[in-house]
Order: structure tokens, then sequence, then C-alpha cells
């Protein structure tokens, strides 16, 4: 547990607990509103974040900017975060070890952030956070209490870039969620 954003950002810039340190050029820690109402967590950062040092700047996350734009969610105002910091070869999933080892930072990022809603985009946020039982094809579009949060699990936007028939469910899922924001 840290004590601010500084500690813990700093922990995750010298952070070699697992092994993707090694192959990483940068840690991807988190991007927006530290005090959001909503947050995003991804799977992990791929090429373009690694490049950047920033969550969903790539294709996937155009995408996404293009869902929020259509349904009138500022990026701005949401907080971003991945359930690993570094990006693993291939952009294959990150293995459990390494969600194991970097779980604890994203925990205090949830801690500090404090939303209301988070949104759990595809099967690696939705099996981290709340548990290997669920699975996204039933979860999505659910809503999940637990601990004092609501959470939305929908489809990662990697998977509706293959495809494209998920893209209204996600659509769908993202109006939910913008819904429950305005009601609370
Ligand atoms: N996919 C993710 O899960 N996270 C990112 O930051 C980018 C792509
Ligand atoms: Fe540390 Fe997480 Fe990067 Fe692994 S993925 S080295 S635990 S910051």
């Amino acid at each position: 547990m840290y004590s601010d954003w500084e500690e813990l950002e700093e922990a995750c810039k010298k952070c070699k607990k697992c092994k993707l340190a090694n192959l990483r050029k940068n840690v991807v820690i988190g991007v927006g509103n530290k005090n959001a109402d909503l947050m995003f967590i991804g799977e992990g950062p791929g090429a373009d974040e690694d490049e950047q040092g920033i969550p969903f700047v790539g294709k996937a996350g155009q995408l996404m900017n293009m869902a929020f734009n259509a349904i009138g969610i500022n990026r701005d105002e949401v907080y971003i975060a991945n359930i690993v910091k570094c990006r693993p070869p291939n952009n294959r999933n990150p293995e459990q070890d390494e969600a194991d080892a970097c779980l604890d930072y994203l925990r205090n990022q949830v801690m500090f952030v404090k939303p209301k809603v988070v949104v759990l985009l595809g099967s690696v946020a939705l099996k981290n956070i709340l548990g290997k039982d669920y699975g996204i094809t039933s979860a999505r579009g659910n809503w999940v209490e637990k601990n004092g949060i609501t959470y939305m699990p929908t489809f990662h936007p990697a998977a509706l870039l293959r495809d494209g028939t998920k893209k209204i469910l996600f659509w769908k899922d993202l109006k939910e969620v913008k819904k429950k924001i305005e009601s609370i």
C-alpha cells in the first residue's frame, strides 16, 4: 500500500516483480482523471502503449474513443488502466504470475481514484477482478456489486476488431454505464 500517487508511480516505474519487466520500453500505469467516477480496466499494453507509456492509444484504443465520442463519454474525465503495466510479448494474454504480481498496483489505483463504476474490458480484466468463475460472454452487460464498487463487464475493444458483430453489444453496455453514472 502506497501513501500517494507519486510513491505508487515511482514503484511502478522501477518495478521488476515479474518477467515482463525486462521486455518493456515503458511502464504503462494509467491515464485520465485520478478522481474519476468512472474507471476502465483493460488487459495490458500493446506495442503502441509500450512505445508511448499510455493505455489504449493503439487501434483498440481508437475504437474505444469512437464509442466514447458517440455515447458522450469524455476520455479526459475517466481513468483508464490495465491488469498488467508492462507489455506481454506478441500481445499474448498476461500469464497468471504476471497478473498476480501486478494487481496490487491496480488495487491501489482503484483505492485512490474511488470510482463509482468500473468497466471491465474483456475476459482477463473480468477474471482477475471478479474471479475465475466469470465468463465474459454471459457476464457482459450485467452489473456486479462488489466491495462498494459497481462493475460492468463488457467485451475488450480488440475483440470488436476481430468480430464486428460484438460492436452493438459493446455500445449497448457503454450506454448503460453512461446512464448509471448520470443517475448517481
Ligand atoms: N489493450 C489493452 O488491454 N490495454 C491497452 O492499454 C491497449 C490495448
Ligand atoms: Fe511490475 Fe507489473 Fe511490470 Fe510486472 S507487469 S514488471 S509486476 S509493473
